[in-house]
């Protein structure tokens, strides 16, 4: 089968039945706002020499891709690759669509960009931007979260970021984006709502997307310059899902690729504790866009659950809800144990101390690589590095 994508999303937001803008009128002229700023300033110069500097010289793109050998020589099967987002400046891929977000703030004129964090990282690369760019950052996050992972906390303070603890509902991501966006609506004229993944109404899963996909484009020219051909497989873990099409988008056409999303399956896929939302949803509405969700039979999402506070949250970017109708990408599960026996072994065999997000990528390519032969490669996005994670880690296995 060739895939040969068309530009997506359409102009209404969607991507085959998922995306669009579910939401009030008055808000939809003011994504509309959003989407012409961002396609103007997709095209102007001097924004796009102004991102790619601060991609190169703030963030210190591009990315190297590694050879994770000793790994790949205790497994045994196919070679494996990370492309290392950990080595960002803020330690993950995160500030890719911040630095993004952020600068379009400032071309459109606005005071305030106002957001919701889980694990902290979208926080703190957030609140990173905004300091750089000169603009207010307001950060919604919820107090199971801020307690799990106080070093982020602690440098958005830093960054001079107004931190608001979110005690309602779930008191995790899910309830910190509502509260962000009550927030938000208070006054849409001079603040920018800045989502952290590739989620939300039109247009922000194809600006988050846009400013995500160097990641591949970098990944893919790396790959070919060093290896003359392309991976067999590349893998990332799904959350919103930012991470992985921001690898994915350069390679959707790379017939040859196997594309592979991995979800939390949490302490069990036959739990209520997980967030596999692909592997296990249904088609719903959450947040302002049209997604496979986690969901009651009345349509509200359900709790979900993840060792990596950046991966649950029951809903799942547009595009990826589409690439799995049409097959183009495989949705696989990795649980809690797995996630925390990858990021132990990759940190013993290769001194690199993974994001329990990443680790979710990394303990499915050490499944697939067994299956796989010696000349065969796995290129897994490496989204973030592991300090948030360490302590935690350590506790948990009694270190
Ligand atoms: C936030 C986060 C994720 C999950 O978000 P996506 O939008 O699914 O990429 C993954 N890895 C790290 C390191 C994160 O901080």
């Amino acid at each position: 089968m060739t895939f040969n994508f068309a530009p997506m999303p359409d102009d209404k937001g969607y991507f085959g039945e998922y995306g669009g803008q579910i939401i009030p009128p008055e808000l939809k002229a003011i994504m509309d706002d959003i989407n012409d700023a961002y396609e103007k300033v997709k095209t102007t110069p001097e924004f796009l020499q102004e991102l790619a500097e601060l991609n190169a010289d703030y963030t210190g793109r591009p990315s190297p891709i590694y050879h994770a050998k000793r790994l790949s020589d205790k497994i045994g099967g196919a070679q494996i690759f990370l492309k290392r987002e950990d080595l960002n400046h803020t330690g993950a891929h995160k500030i890719n669509h911040c630095l993004g977000e952020a600068l379009l703030a400032k071309y459109m004129g606005k005071t305030r960009v106002l957001a919701e964090t889980g694990a902290g990282q979208h926080g703190v690369a957030l609140a990173t931007a905004c300091a750089l760019v000169g603009i207010e950052c307001e950060i919604h996050m919820g107090v199971i979260d801020i307690e799990k992972e106080h070093p982020n906390v602690t440098k958005m303070k830093i960054l001079g970021c107004k931190l608001v603890p979110v005690t309602r509902g779930t008191q995790t991501l899910k309830d910190a984006v509502d509260s962000a966006f009550e927030e938000y609506l208070k006054d849409p004229v001079n603040s920018l709502y800045a989502i952290g993944s590739v989620v939300g109404p039109h247009p922000f899963p194809k600006m988050v997307r846009d400013f995500q996909s160097i990641v591949g484009r970098e990944a893919r020219e790396q790959f070919l310059a060093k290896h003359g051909k392309l991976p067999d497989i590349i893998t990332a873990c799904v959350g919103g899902g930012s991470n992985a099409i921001g690898l994915f988008t350069a390679f959707l056409n790379d017939d040859g690729v196997k594309i592979v999303g991995v979800e939390p399956a949490g302490k069990g896929l036959n739990t209520n504790q997980h967030a596999a939302t692909l592997t296990l949803g249904s088609k719903g509405a959450i947040h302002g866009f049209e997604c496979y969700t986690l969901q009651d039979d009345k349509g509200n999402p359900l709790p979900v659950y993840s060792i990596a506070s950046g991966l649950d949250y029951p809903g799942v970017g547009p595009q990826h809800c589409y690439l799995k109708d049409i097959k183009r990408v495989e949705y696989e599960t990795a649980d809690d144990e797995e996630c925390l026996d990858a990021f132990m072994t990759l940190s013993r065999l290769e001194g690199i101390i993974p994001a329990l997000e990443s680790a979710h990528a990394v303990a499915y390519a050490m499944k697939q690589a067994a299956t796989m032969s010696k000349d065969q490669t796995i290129l897994i996005n490496l989204s973030g590095r592991g300090d948030k994670d360490a302590d935690f880690v350590a506790n948990k296995l009694g270190l």
